[in-house]
């Protein structure tokens, strides 16, 4: 399959295109070079602790979904409908975070199940990943913040040892962060999503990677070279290379062709 084939796998039909329009990022053409950074790098300092208690860890994931199910820690339990907590492989070796449900995902009870979580499956699908083997989806965030506005830092932090315990249950190889606010709550506070974007990360002895939110994709149609699209078209070649890599297997990704 050329690019140009693969690429139209993550592509949207026009009615799925959302009317608000997002402004184009600064800087969202820049290829960085990759930069793989350590634990003890001033670059990583989050805004919490990264560990848990051991006192205050989960036995398993169903005993972390019970508890985050009842939460009642933060000003999003009221307004919720369901608490969004997982989808996906829990043996999976990539783990994917948002940055919290939306309607769709507060009526469903599962993480990117609208229009972004199609397109996250589709772009995801277009290197040949099986989205109910291959990764496991959760959020930065469990509870739908009223009007799907960014959730607070006080949210953020609040929910974070449901994320922290996440990633040391299902224990993932890969993490992809997408978008500003699982970036800012794992990775810093600091770092721009569109400067970072498709730079491998060392964190907690895994690799990270922030990629573009698929909501930001779904206002930026264009598949030009350096276009946000094409951004991930790459991130998520590489993606698929390194995670091929880590599994020992020797298949190649992609070709060359432009698209
Ligand atoms: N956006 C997110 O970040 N997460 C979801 O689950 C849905 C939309």
């Amino acid at each position: 399959m050329t690019d140009k084939e693969q690429m139209s796998l993550f592509d949207i039909t026009p009615s799925e295109i959302p009317l608000v329009e997002l402004p184009h990022a600064e800087g969202a053409a820049e290829a960085l070079p990759a930069k793989k950074t350590s634990r003890s790098s001033k670059n990583i300092s989050p805004a919490i602790s990264n560990t848990v208690p051991v006192s205050e860890q989960f036995a398993s994931l169903d005993a972390l979904r019970e508890v985050a199910c009842n939460c009642q820690k933060c000003p999003l339990a009221p307004t919720r409908t369901n608490v969004v907590v997982e989808r996906g492989d829990r043996n999976a070796k990539i783990m994917i975070i948002g940055e919290a449900p939306g309607e769709q995902e507060d009526l469903s009870g599962l993480p990117f199940v609208g229009k972004s979580g199609q397109l996250l499956d589709k772009i995801l699908e277009s290197v040949g990943f099986d989205i109910a083997k291959d990764v496991y989806v959760c959020n930065t965030v469990k509870c739908r913040p009223p009007n799907n506005r960014v959730p607070t830092p006080v949210e953020t932090n609040t929910c974070k040892p449901y994320l922290l315990e996440q990633i040391r249950l299902i224990d993932p190889k890969i993490i992809l962060l997408t978008g500003a606010t699982s970036l800012k709550s794992i990775l810093a506070e600091k770092l721009a999503i569109t400067k970072v974007r498709g730079q491998w990360y060392e964190w907690e002895g895994r690799l990270v990677m922030p990629i573009f939110h698929p909501s930001y994709l779904l206002r930026n149609q264009s598949r030009e070279q350096g276009s946000p699209k094409w951004l991930t078209w790459q991130d998520v070649k590489a993606i698929k290379a390194k995670y091929l890599e880590l599994m020992g297997a020797d298949s190649v990704v992609g070709d060359d062709e432009e698209f």
